[in-house]
């Protein structure tokens, strides 16, 4: 005779969490999209295993075009696992309690960027650092 149990479940900070959480909502496109690079992999492996013998006698164009679609896939897995751990490394470190520092220099990063990449951990000027591997 006491319904407040149940209600007390159903707590409202979940979906309150959500609904603005853009970090958490690149992390579920991320795992879709990778769900789908995934799919479309194994696809083509089979494809490739029963395909192997009439690769051979086909036209170079096929070939070639079959080549690049192996090569395209590759570097989407590439580029989306890099990606998740973008991601991951920024709901950690929003755990810790230093989202939206940088985590070399610790100096804010700008709401403009994270709105853009809500998943960046670096500064504009340390992630062009890193990635040119220039100091400075
Ligand atoms: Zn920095």
């Amino acid at each position: 005779m006491r319904p407040a149990k149940a209600l007390r479940q159903m707590s409202s900070s979940e979906s309150e969490r959500e609904r603005d959480d853009a970090l958490a909502r690149r992390a579920e496109d991320l795992q879709a999209l990778r769900q789908a690079e995934h799919d479309t992999t194994l696809a083509g492996d089979s494809r490739e295993v029963s395909g192997e013998i009439s690769l051979v006698g086909q036209h170079p164009a096929d070939v070639a075009d079959f080549t690049y679609q192996r090569e395209m896939q590759q570097t989407t897995q590439q580029l989306l696992d890099r990606e998740t751990a973008q991601v991951e490394a920024a709901l950690r470190a929003r755990e810790r309690g230093t989202y939206g520092k940088c985590q070399e220099c610790g100096r804010s990063i700008p709401a403009e960027r994270l709105e853009a990449r809500p998943e960046a951990t670096l500064c504009v000027e340390c992630q062009h650092r890193l990635e040119t591997g220039r100091p400075g």
